[in-house]
């Protein structure tokens, strides 16, 4: 039951010797999701072994750091001979311009490709026990977030209390466990309530995008497993911050402070601090005392459940 994040691009607005454009793979159980696709995605997938069977790409906005990735994957895929459909998740308004990527150079994709465009504050993907919602943002152009939140799973089960109501070990243990009700070899009805607990919680892990501080991502944040956080300037760049809509390391750090995250990945890197990239943890622990990150190209990190 893993989930793993790959951060295949970690650069602000241009690529760098060492940092691709925006563009990050989660692996959850096998099955690959990519929210962006900058520049060079295809490759960085290729460099880091993520393996390159995706089956949705969320799309935070149009700027061409997030999206110009797109044309060169779905490409290689058809070369690949895919043939499952792809979706593609986009801000509204979005439609055209992403069709027009994926049919860039005149290609006709061999397989399937959908394009939905979907409201912020509503579900991108609904899947049997994880949604992807979409989180409002704020930035220069319509742009969206993305809250990959699993359902609950179901609570512990007590052994010891079962056999002691001496329920058979067998496929009785995992009927209860799942919330079904048995009746045992002499009569009794044994429920679930009586041998497993409170329902625990699934994991949820946040992606911004290209953002300003905002409140609907404290709220979709709240106690994330993983907070991955737009930090494109340094405390001391806050004025440009704001300008050009985005945040600082140490805005980043405010949001998954009041959130309740437990982990902040700071991302889309200006290139300015090239080789200074410590400043911007530095921001960031001043106001969030979890574990926090400077996201590097390539660096993969596992979601573990929340207990
Ligand atoms: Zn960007
Ligand atoms: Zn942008």
């Amino acid at each position: 039951m893993s989930m793993r994040v790959t951060f295949l691009g970690t650069s602000g607005a241009v690529p760098t010797t060492q940092r691709a454009p925006s563009a990050l793979l989660v692996n959850r159980e096998g099955e690959r999701f990519l929210f962006d696709c900058g520049e060079g995605t295809q490759r960085q997938m290729m460099r880091f072994g993520t393996g390159f069977d995706v089956s949705h790409i969320f799309v935070t906005h149009l700027h061409g750091d997030h999206i110009l990735g797109i044309p060169g994957l779905i490409q290689s895929l058809d070369f690949n001979d895919r043939t499952d459909p792809l979706a593609i998740h986009v801000p509204p308004g979005a439609r055209g311009e992403i069709e027009s990527l994926v049919h860039a150079g005149g290609h006709r994709p061999g397989y399937p490709v959908r394009i939905h465009e979907v409201a912020p504050g509503s579900v991108a993907y609904d899947a049997e026990a994880f949604a992807v919602r979409t989180v409002e943002t704020e930035h220069r152009t319509r742009s969206m977030g993305y809250a990959l939140v699993e359902d609950d799973r179901p609570g512990r089960f007590d052994r010891e209390r079962a056999e002691e109501l001496g329920v058979p070990v067998g496929p009785k243990f995992g009927r209860l466990h799942e919330g079904e009700s048995v009746e045992l070899d002499d009569g009794r009805v044994i429920d679930p309530e009586q041998v497993v607990g409170e329902p625990r919680p699934g994991r949820r892990l946040v992606y911004t995008g290209d953002t300003r501080p905002v409140e609907a991502v404290v709220e979709a944040a709240a106690d994330a497993d993983l907070l991955i956080h737009d930090a494109t300037f340094a405390a001391d760049a806050a004025a440009r911050a704001r300008r050009t809509g985005h945040s600082t390391a140490r805005e980043a750090a405010e949001v998954a402070a009041r959130a309740g995250a437990k982990r902040l990945a700071l991302t889309h890197i200006s290139s300015r601090y090239a080789g200074e990239w410590e400043r911007l943890e530095r921001d960031a622990r001043e106001v969030f005392d979890g574990e926090c990150f400077v996201a590097s190209d390539g660096q993969t990190v596992e979601v573990p459940y929340p207990e």
